[in-house]
C-alpha cells in the first residue's frame, strides 16, 4: 500500500495476497470501535452549520473519540496531522482540518477512524451544511445508495468484483463517475490490508469474500470526470476539474449469514 495516503491508493493490481480472517474477539473490537467512529461522525454532523470551522469539527469528532475509549486512527498516520479527513466541495478525501470556515451550501465530507485494542475501523459520510440544491442532495444520495447496494453484494462467497460492480452499475449510469485513484480496502489490525476494494470492476472476479474478513467500502462520486489531483499541501485530494464529489464509507465483516455493518448505529 502506498505509504501517504490514507484512503488505499491503487496501485497493486496483483492477485490478493493476506486477507485475515478475523477470531471473534478481533471482530468485538472492530465492532466497538466502528460503533465508537460513528458515534463521532453523527456528532460532528450534528454541528455542521454554516459558521462553523472544519478544525471545530475536528475538535468534536476527537473529543467523541477520546471520551468513547478509543484512540483516533488517522492521527499522526503517515504523518497526516489530525483525527479527521474533511473535505469540502471538490475535494475528494484527506482534507486537512484548519480554520477554513464551512459556508452555507458547502458540501462537507467526513472521514474518520478508531482504534479499540490495536483493532481499526473507518467511515465517511457526506453532508451539506445549510441550504441545499437538488443537485447536490442527488449527489449525495446517489453515493449513499451506492455504498448500501455494495454492501448488499458482500455476501460470504461472493467476489470483490461483486462489490465493485454493485457501485458502479449504479453510479455511472446516472451520469456521475467514480475516483480510480483510491479505493476501499481490507481493514483490522491495521487501516489498510489486503483486499483492495475499488469502487468500479466486474462482477464475478476478483478475491473472494470469506466470513471473517473486513473490508471498508468507501465509494467517492464525483459530479464531473473521475480524474483526480493532489494539493499542494500534498495531503488534499480534488477533483481534476473542480466539480462536486461525495464520499461514503462502511466498515463491513462478511459474516454467515451475510454482512455485518460495523459503523452503523
Ligand atoms: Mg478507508
Ligand atoms: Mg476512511
Amino acid at each position: 500500500m502506498n505509504s501517504s495516503t490514507i484512503s488505499g491508493l491503487s496501485t497493486d493490481h496483483s492477485p490478493v495476497r493476506g486477507a485475515t480472517i478475523k477470531s471473534d474477539r478481533e471482530l468485538e473490537a472492530m465492532r466497538e470501535a466502528g460503533r465508537i467512529v460513528a458515534l463521532a461522525v453523527r456528532q460532528m454532523v450534528r454541528n455542521l452549520e454554516p459558521g462553523v470551522t472544519t478544525a471545530e469539527l475536528n475538535h468534536i469528532g476527537e473529543g467523541e473519540i477520546r471520551k468513547l475509549g478509543a484512540r483516533p486512527a488517522f492521527l499522526g498516520l503517515y504523518g497526516f496531522p489530525a483525527t479527521v479527513c474533511i473535505s469540502l466541495n471538490e475535494e475528494i478525501v484527506h482534507g486537512i482540518p484548519g480554520e477554513r470556515i464551512v459556508e452555507d451550501g458547502d458540501l462537507v465530507s467526513f472521514d474518520c477512524g478508531a482504534i479499540v485494542n490495536g483493532m481499526y475501523s473507518d467511515h465517511a459520510v457526506t453532508a451539506i451544511a445549510g441550504k441545499e440544491t437538488k443537485k447536490k442532495r442527488a449527489l449525495v444520495e446517489t453515493t449513499k445508495v451506492s455504498l448500501d447496494r455494495a454492501i448488499q453484494a458482500a455476501q460470504p462467497r461472493n467476489r470483490v468484483g461483486d462489490v465493485s460492480n454493485a457501485v458502479e452499475s449504479y453510479v455511472r449510469p446516472k451520469g456521475y463517475e467514480l475516483v480510480r485513484e483510491y479505493v476501499g480496502h481490507g481493514i483490522g489490525h491495521s487501516l489498510h490490508e489486503p483486499p483492495q476494494v475499488p469502487n468500479y470492476g466486474m462482477a464475478g472476479r476478483g478475491h473472494i469474500l470469506m466470513p471473517g474478513m473486513v473490508i471498508a467500502i468507501e465509494p467517492m462520486v464525483n459530479a464531473g470526470g473521475w480524474q483526480t489531483e493532489v494539493l499542494k499541501d500534498k495531503w488534499t485530494v480534488v477533483t481534476a476539474d473542480r466539480s462536486l464529489s461525495a464520499h461514503f464509507e462502511h466498515t463491513v465483516a462478511i459474516t454467515e449469514y451475510g454482512p455485518e455493518v460495523l459503523t452503523a448505529l
